[in-house]
């Protein structure tokens, strides 16, 4: 038996109007409103996740803009480095110059950075990763040329001290102040006549005046000779250097004793073989005695 469904439409006036609705109509209706529903569900949601997807590679487009920019800043950043670390490394090899140190060979400074770094191969070059690996790589140099540098200034703060050390020891200023009257070489004899060597040299000035040390070193004879240079004073200085001097009124210090450069060590005087108030100073090098002006560097005596 076929069903069939009567919907009646009752207006508030006029006549009556009734429609037969059979199965299969009903039936194709609902699947039509069904398929109505899915596919607008179906084509919003297509819709919806085009959107969400869209606005997310905006938002990481503009991150990767923003790290782009970042890391190019970055390679700025170690380009300025690098020009500041060059310039120390120009510092550096004008200090070695002008207090000839030994010059570090080009060779030698390249492997104490070691080579550029190799950028890792990639499938695809995308311009962010080389930037990216570019900054690595030069940061990576970055850091081993700082280092090397710093070994080097510590080499050249070291060597210097040494210098220092040994221009302390190095006998280069006058032992007083006078007047040079007689210099280092073959002269007369003011006694015999005869032409000898002068082993050092004469300064003149008032018994009393001070006579310094001419470089830091040790007091090794504080004693009085017959004749000669009657009351002398000898320093050893090391590195080979010793300095004399003769003809002394007063000791100042005592045998074993450390000096200063410029520290009082006697007053002048006329003992000795001598024709007037002076000191005589000599300096030996490695047991020889040399003109003594020839390592005095300022004319002035410390007092
Ligand atoms: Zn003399």
């Amino acid at each position: 038996m076929k069903r069939k469904l009567s919907v009646f439409i009752v207006p508030d006036s006029g006549d009556v109007r009734q429609f037969s609705l059979t199965k299969p109509l009903i039936i194709t209706a609902l699947a039509g409103i069904v398929l109505y529903l899915g596919l607008s569900l179906g084509f919003s949601y297509g819709f919806f996740t085009t959107k969400v997807k869209e606005h997310k590679i905006d938002e990481l487009t503009r991150e990767n803009k923003f790290l782009t920019a970042k890391i190019d800043e970055f390679n700025q950043s170690i380009e300025g480095l690098q020009g500041q670390l060059a310039d120390l490394t120009d510092k550096e090899k004008a200090i070695r110059t002008i207090f000839e140190l030994p010059e570090i060979d080009p060779g030698e400074r390249q492997l104490g950075i070691g080579g550029p770094n190799m950028l890792p191969m990639e499938e695809e070059v995308v311009p962010s990763r080389v930037s990216a690996y570019q900054s690595e790589a030069q940061l990576d140099r970055l850091l081993a040329e700082t280092k090397f540098e710093k070994e080097q200034f510590n080499d050249v703060y070291q060597a210097l001290l040494d210098k220092r050390d040994d221009l302390d020891h190095t006998p280069s200023i006058m032992p007083t102040k006078g007047w040079i009257t007689r210099g280092y070489g073959n002269k007369r004899d003011p006694f015999t006549g005869e032409m000898k060597l002068h082993a050092g040299v004469d300064i003149s000035n008032r018994i009393g005046t001070p006579i310094i040390a001419t470089a830091e070193g040790t007091v090794v004879t504080v004693g009085r000779q017959r004749g000669g240079l009657g009351k002398m004073v000898k320093i050893d200085h090391g590195n080979g250097y010793m300095t004399v001097y003769g003809h002394l009124s007063e000791f100042k210090v005592k045998r074993g004793q450390k000096v200063k450069r410029g520290e009082v060590i006697a007053l002048m005087g006329n003992t000795g073989h001598s024709t007037g108030p002076h000191v005589h100073y000599e300096v030996f090098k490695d047991g020889r005695t040399v003109n003594p002006l020839n390592y005095v560097i300022t004319y002035a005596a410390a007092n």
